[in-house]
């Protein structure tokens, strides 16, 4: 085949992620990836609640759940280990329907979104090519691809391309868009160890150390994957940073040598960066291509799956649904703000890692009676894009909520938009929409009441497009939004 709906550049998790839930539509779509096999240094370890619930609706979350662990949180200590912070992840579901914070080992998501992607036919792969070039014109994209070992050079053309190819991209380059640097530069070497027994010792949280002389991290992962991260001074040799002497000496206050194994070590320049262009006309850029952050947050590749999320089903409605194109102008402003709050905060914990930053990470940090600081994540809402700024519904996380039998309406209503109503709406409507009426809901019905609204309609990606606040607009709230919700 040389012709696709899409074709997606790229296949860490942001493409793996995007490329499943446009399969789910039916399109013929071509990844397109320049390594043999999956990325071999130590990446993510963390994700949360808003990313399970996208796997939920690729479909992957039964088999991939067994790789992951719940995370109890974080702890900030100060060279003496004097607790500075802590942010406490509950064990409890969120609104989301999941644990608000998983560990695990990103090969292991890369495989299951993978082998998910064998389930659809018109999926093809091509690894060991990369892409040299792009030409546009106004129906498609050619695209020029290079097999990496025999040098050739082949051709396809698509209607969307979406550059998923990471911090380097190729695709940000073609689409001349300036990668601006947010401020965050540092040297961490970042270790990955297998522990050969228990080590009951160890702490269970992620452990944060505010230590000026060398700010590090430790986090617990799943099984017996433990890692550890730390600063490297400008004066080091990075070849003797990663010597195993060097690291074991790092690690001596936790382990010894024969306590575990050292599965993979390297040292990468942690970074904050924004794509100021997102799109170009049939040209997307999506997860480190668009953002880059520092890693304290465990939220980079969570904003590359986000971008995924919101992307795909713009770009469903306008290949299914003859939307224009102006639906997919509002993937950049809607995704840059959210992501553009992550980086921020992220940043602000370097600072306090570095104990150059305040505690007051998130503008959300509590004190108890002795003193005891604690702060909350944030859930930054969409930027501005669909709906109306002033309805202060838009842009906010749907709850996932259960029907009466317990199917969640994210399963009832998979990739589609959903019309919620109130008991107040007496009129009858066919089932020409996936429509639910608030009445035997207790929970949808107290949503519907602290939202200020009879009626909401929710995006198939589980925002708010908007809401209506009285029966008296009901009728053109229904029909303004009525192309959404064929
Ligand atoms: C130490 C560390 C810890 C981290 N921890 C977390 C965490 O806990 N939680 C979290 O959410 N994030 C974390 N991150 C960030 C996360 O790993 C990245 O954000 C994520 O991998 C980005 O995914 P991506 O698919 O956008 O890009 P990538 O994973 O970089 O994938 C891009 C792909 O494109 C391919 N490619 C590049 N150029 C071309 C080309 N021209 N043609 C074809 N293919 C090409 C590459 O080979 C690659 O496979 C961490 C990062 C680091 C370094």
């Amino acid at each position: 085949m040389k012709k696709y709906d899409v074709v997606i550049i790229g296949f860490g998790p942001t493409g793996g992620t995007l490329a499943n839930l446009l399969a789910l539509h039916g399109f013929s779509i071509l990844i397109v990836e320049k390594e043999k096999s999956f990325y071999p240094l130590p990446r993510a370890v963390h994700f949360d609640d808003e990313i399970m619930r996208v796997f939920q609706t690729i479909g992957i979350t039964d088999k991939f759940l067994k790789h992951t662990i719940i995370n109890k949180g974080t702890k900030f200590v100060n060279s003496k280990n004097k607790v500075l912070l802590d942010w406490p992840r509950p064990r409890s579901v969120t609104e989301n329907g999941w644990y608000p914070s998983y560990r695990f080992n990103q090969p292991d998501l890369e495989r299951k979104l993978r082998s998910r992607l064998k389930d659809f036919k018109k999926v093809f792969t091509m690894q060991n090519t990369k892409v040299t070039s792009l030409k546009e014109d106004k129906k498609s994209v050619k695209i020029f691809l290079e097999d990496v070992n025999s040098k050739k050079i082949k051709e396809v053309t698509s209607k969307y391309v979406i550059g998923c190819d990471g911090a380097n991209s190729t695709i940000r380059k073609q689409i001349k868009a300036k990668f601006q640097n947010l401020g965050f530069t540092q040297k961490w070497a970042v270790v990955d160890l297998i522990l050969k027994k228990d080590k009951k010792e160890l702490p269970d949280r992620t452990i944060q150390y505010s230590n000026p002389k060398r700010p590090a991290t430790y986090c617990r992962n799943v099984g017996k994957r433990r890692r550890w991260e730390f600063a490297i001074h400008d004066n080091e040799s990075e070849k003797k940073v990663l010597s195993n002497s060097y690291i074991w000496n790092f690690l001596k206050p936790w382990l010894k040598p024969s306590d575990a194994f050292m599965e993979r070590k390297t040292i990468y320049t942690f970074q904050s960066a924004i794509s100021k262009k997102w799109k170009k006309g049939r040209v997307f850029l999506a997860g480190d291509a668009a953002h880059l952050m520092p890693p304290f947050m465990g939220q980079g590749m969570c904003a590359g799956i986000r971008d995924a999320s919101n992307l795909s089903w713009k770009i469903a409605y306008c290949l299914k649904k003859n939307h224009s194109d102006k639906l997919l102008g509002t993937y950049q402003s809607e995704r840059y703000s959210n992501v553009r709050e992550y980086i921020k905060t992220t940043v602000k914990m370097g600072e306090f890692i570095n104990a150059i930053g305040s505690s007051n990470i998130t503008g959300e940090v509590s004190s108890s009676p002795d003193g005891k600081q604690s702060m909350k994540s944030i859930k930054p809402k969409l930027g501005k894009g669909l709906g109306k700024v002033k309805d202060k519904n838009r842009g906010k996380i749907f709850p996932q909520f259960k029907t009466k039998n317990e199917k969640s309406l994210d399963d009832k209503f998979s990739l589609k938009p959903i019309l919620i109503l109130s008991k107040e709406i007496k009129k009858k409507f066919s089932n020409k929409f996936n429509l639910i009426y608030s009445k035997n809901n207790k929970n949808l019905e107290k949503f519907l009441k602290n939202s200020n609204s009879i009626a909401v309609i929710v995006r198939p990606d589980r925002f708010i497009l908007s809401s209506c606040k009285s029966i008296k607009n009901f009728k053109s709230y229904l029909s303004k939004n009525l192309s959404f919700l064929a």
